[in-house]
């Protein structure tokens, strides 16, 4: 069924549910954090899908939202509970995620309407094999410049195909391009961007590393590829997830460029919608609202903790 698919994007519910007690969701058909997070969890937890949640997901209208410039070089164009990012560069540009069904649609009409010529996408990084990232794959091939590439790992790859194929929910897939390899970096237009594989969401899931800029600054900036413990299938995985996650910790620490800043694949699972509406509010000489890295870091912390406790329990079950 749909709905339990769409569940994968969860984060682990031991962590959400600490932070957002289980309740109705109260979603008022606006795009807010809360919310929807809180709605998930009860969904979770109960098996159930609240009805304005079920209901707030499959709603074209409530999903748009206006796209808009992060950075200098960076722009939000996905939709409210699914993230996609353009960032730019004069030689074209690069887009993390493909997003699926008429959401791909709203994702071309958004780059569009931020000035940008979709045939001026050079690469396509997609983060791994969920519908919800590689469903509009197929409509992108079709809509973009012939030239332009495809990566993602090679078991995300597959991830898709199956994915594709599913009887549940399946999608047009198109034929493997660009095989990412861990640490690999790859350039589309004047945009380079490091790929790292982060298994755990799925054992094909890819980060992105990349340069942002802001005035006269620069920070390294990451797409971590996939937070949620949903779609676990045993202790192996979750090992994996942990690992992952304090791979992704340390290379906010160290490194020739360390990470400052994470641009998140679904919003609400950083507050995207709210600190992003600080931007518009931004004077000359205030911080920029999505730069936090502690706040990067609290979440990492919080979701290898739970994780922890996700693995004994894997191990039980096991
Ligand atoms: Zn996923």
């Amino acid at each position: 069924m749909m709905l339990r698919r769409i569940a994968h994007v969860l984060f682990c519910w031991i962590v959400l549910s600490s932070i957002f007690p289980a309740q109705a969701s109260g979603l008022r058909g606006k795009c807010e954090s809360k919310p929807l997070l809180a709605g998930f969890v009860e969904f979770v937890k109960t098996g159930r899908m609240p009805a304005d949640l079920r209901k707030f997901l499959g709603d074209a209208q409530a999903q748009r939202i206006a796209p808009y410039k992060a950075f200098d070089n960076a722009y939000y164009v996905g939709v409210c509970w699914v993230s996609a990012w353009l960032i730019t560069s004069p030689q074209g540009h690069v887009l993390i995620d493909a997003l699926y069904g008429n959401f791909t649609r709203q994702l071309l009409a958004n780059v569009r309407s931020l000035g940008f010529d979709s045939k001026d996408i050079r690469l396509v990084v997609v983060t791994h094999g969920h519908f919800d990232h590689a469903g509009g794959l197929a409509l992108l091939k079709k809509e973009l410049a012939p030239g332009t590439r495809f990566a993602m790992t090679k078991e995300a790859w597959e991830e898709a195909a199956a994915n594709a194929a599913s009887e549940r929910r399946p999608f047009p897939m198109i034929e493997p391009d660009v095989v990412l390899a861990d640490g690999q970096e790859i350039t589309g237009g004047g945009v380079t961007i490091q790929a790292f594989e982060t298994p755990g969401h799925t054992m094909g899931t890819a980060s992105y590393a990349f340069d942002v800029r802001d005035g006269a600054k620069t920070y390294r900036a990451f797409t971590v590829g996939g937070l949620g413990l949903n779609a676990i299938k045993g202790p192996a995985q979750v090992e994996a997830f942990i690992a992952s996650v304090k791979r992704i910790r340390k290379l906010t620490e160290e490194g020739p460029r360390p990470i400052r800043l994470h641009l998140t694949t679904h919003g609400f699972s950083t507050g995207l919608p709210e600190a992003s509406a600080l931007l518009k509010q931004r004077k000359p000489g205030d911080p920029h609202p999505l730069v936090d890295l502690r706040g990067f870091r609290r979440q990492l912390d919080q979701l290898q903790a739970g994780a922890e406790e996700r693995l004994q329990i894997e191990r039980q079950k096991h």
